[in-house]
């Protein structure tokens, strides 16, 4: 009998499958067994790998809702028959889809592993086929025949991290993602150097749950000085919106003109849920701190801690989806579900 751990390559599109168009000279995706001629390595892994395709691969540029539902349902549907999944996705998205992906299992119990890459599987520099072989390899890593991973990570230039404390930083370096606000998992030199403490564990008497629902229905609104009134309130006056983010100065400042408190207070008033994130790609928001932020939070605002903007997006997409009232929304918010955010 084999006992070689099976894993599901997902292929999304993005650069790593990606090929210069003669004509226009631009980077469009194209067919994954191409892909895979091109990396004949993967046959030499202790894993069995079999693979699963977008029919119209993607730049990530164009991921939406119902996309990361297909990534979900790829994964769901196969999630008895697998020990671990790959995702290839886009570089630009990668971090929203990953951090949607952690929201959509809850008591995941496999490895749900993304990666990509900055320059195309044919390229002479790539460094696709490094990303990926070692994403493959910790997606089937197992001790006493259980997967050492039971979350979702996203593995880029030697570092595997937690996906949803990820955020896309540089658009050229290999070395394209960072997580300030959490520690690397797992660190990849000669040998795969695992950072156990801060793996997440799993209950495993409690059976995965898929969820599916997002409610898109938001909007991120990002401090600037000099942000202006009348603009804001036309967009909040949209009576389609249900949730707003506010990107916010430092540990979660804002302008502390009357107009704006108001037209947050306006909100929270209608049941709109408002979350408060800071632009730093490190650090938390801790509304009180400054002067700044002291009506925030006594208007009601949620502070989204020290979470990222994109865990922060997809976070409150899946909690609006779920139908909460605004009080338990704001408490189940400021917790931490999937590792996203600090516990205090
Ligand atoms: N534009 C590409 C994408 O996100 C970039 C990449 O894959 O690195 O699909």
């Amino acid at each position: 009998m084999n006992t070689s751990p099976n894993i599901l390559l997902i292929y999304t599109g993005g650069t790593i499958g990606m090929i210069k168009n003669f004509e226009t000279g631009a980077l469009i995706a194209f067919n994954f067994d191409e892909l895979l001629l091109k990396i004949p390595e993967l046959k030499q892994l202790d894993c069995i790998i079999n693979t699963i395709s977008f029919e119209e691969p993607i730049d990530s540029s164009d991921m939406n809702v119902d996309r990361w539902k297909e990534v979900g349902d790829m994964i769901n549907k196969n999630y008895e028959d697998y020990d671990g999944f790959v995702v290839l996705h886009g570089s630009d998205t990668m971090s929203y889809t990953a951090s949607a992906i952690s929201f959509m299992f809850e008591n995941l119990g496999k490895p749900i592993i993304f990666t990509g890459s900055q320059l195309p599987i044919g390229d002479l520099r790539t460094d696709a086929k490094e990303n990926l072989i070692t994403a493959v390899q910790i997606a089937a890593l197992q001790e006493k025949g259980r997967p050492v991973i039971t979350e979702v990570g996203l593995y880029f230039e030697y570092k595997l991290l937690r996906a949803n404390r990820t955020t896309k930083v540089n658009a050229e370096h290999f070395e394209a993602f960072q997580s300030l606000n959490y520690p690397c998992l797992i660190e990849s030199g000669v040998h795969l150097k695992v950072n156990k403490t801060f793996l997440r564990s799993i209950n495993r008497r409690k059976k995965m749950v898929y969820h599916t629902h997002f409610d898109n229905d938001i909007v991120v609104i990002k401090m600037f000085p000099g942000i202006n009134e009348s603009i804001l309130r036309s967009i909040f006056s949209l009576d389609t919106i249900k949730g707003v983010i506010i990107e916010t100065y430092g540990a979660g400042n804002t302008t502390t003109q009357k107009w704006f408190i108001e037209v947050l207070t306006g909100l929270i008033k209608k049941g709109i849920p408002v979350v408060n994130v800071t632009q730093c790609i490190g650090g938390s928001v801790e509304m009180g701190k400054y002067n700044t932020s002291v009506a925030l939070k006594k208007t009601g605002v949620i502070s989204g801690k020290d979470i990222t903007t994109e865990a922060a997006i997809a976070k409150l997409m899946y909690l609006l989806g779920e139908n909460l009232p605004l009080k338990v929304l704001k408490t189940i918010y400021e917790t931490s579900l999937r590792g996203e955010m600090s516990e205090n």
